[in-house]
């Protein structure tokens, strides 16, 4: 298991199990870890689409609203804290509303959040092969840096946990939509076969805009199962959730 960087550290609130980011004065950051057995891939706290109240109500939050995702290139503002929660289609989030809580809900993919130097917003990134090829998160960075008039270089990234490269084999036709961002793609030991790592592909991306990236939490998830939920592992509905607000 491959440890992240201990600005991370797990808290515990009622039913709520989190990972958190030590941001200083920064936003919440935080990603929610499963509880119960491993081998249950339903019936859990951390389960989608039951999460939302939970967390909310566990790290004290106005709202915490997720998007229907839809593996796009869509951004959407938050900008009123009674925004209903997978109403909408979309596979980033940002808001100005401090308590105003933004998730995305995971198994595999990769979380990216975002927060500006000012401290005067936070977005949020669901990052699967789909969504970076299409470039969400730079389309996330590139929002926030437009709604605040500031450069890209005022905005941080910190990344989540999600499959890690050596359990991400995909065909010919994912790796080539990744040509341009050849850190990301290997060969695969399997004949015919790449691996992409989705963490090397999203901070290439981010870091060319001239974000600072901050201290990820470097977890696989198929790799995890007491942690995370897997769809690659488990074929199933269990989702964590990656969460972020300005406090
Ligand atoms: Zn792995």
């Amino acid at each position: 298991m491959t440890r992240g960087p201990n600005r991370w550290r797990p808290e515990t609130v009622g039913p709520v199990k989190c990972f958190l980011l030590d941001t200083g004065p920064g936003p919440l950051v935080g990603f929610s870890i499963r509880t119960g057995d491993p081998a249950d891939t339903g019936g859990d706290a951390c389960l989608s689409p039951f999460p939302n109240a939970a967390i909310r109500e566990a790290q004290r939050l106005r709202a915490l609203v997720t998007l229907r995702q839809v593996h796009s290139d869509t951004v959407v503002e938050v900008s009123d804290s009674e925004f209903v929660s997978d109403a909408v289609e979309g596979d980033a989030l940002m808001t100005m509303i401090p308590g105003v809580g933004l998730g995305i809900k995971v198994a595999d993919c990769l979380p990216a959040y975002f927060w500006d130097a000012g401290l005067r917003s936070v977005g949020l990134a669901h990052c699967g092969w789909r969504g970076t090829a299409a470039g969400i998160a730079p389309g996330l960075a590139r929002a926030l840096s437009a709604r605040l008039e500031v450069s890209p270089r005022r905005l941080r990234f910190a990344l989540g946990p999600c499959i890690c490269h050596d359990c991400y084999e995909v065909g010919p036709e994912v790796a080539e939509r990744f040509e341009d961002l050849d850190c990301a793609v290997r060969p695969s030991p399997t004949p015919g076969s790449f691996r992409l790592d989705l963490r090397a592909a999203v901070r290439g991306q981010l870091l060319a805009l001239g974000l600072h990236e901050s201290s990820g939490l470097q977890l696989c998830t198929r790799e995890n199962p007491a942690t995370c939920f897997s769809h690659r592992r488990d074929h199933a509905n269990g989702r964590n959730v990656a969460f972020i607000a300005l406090r």
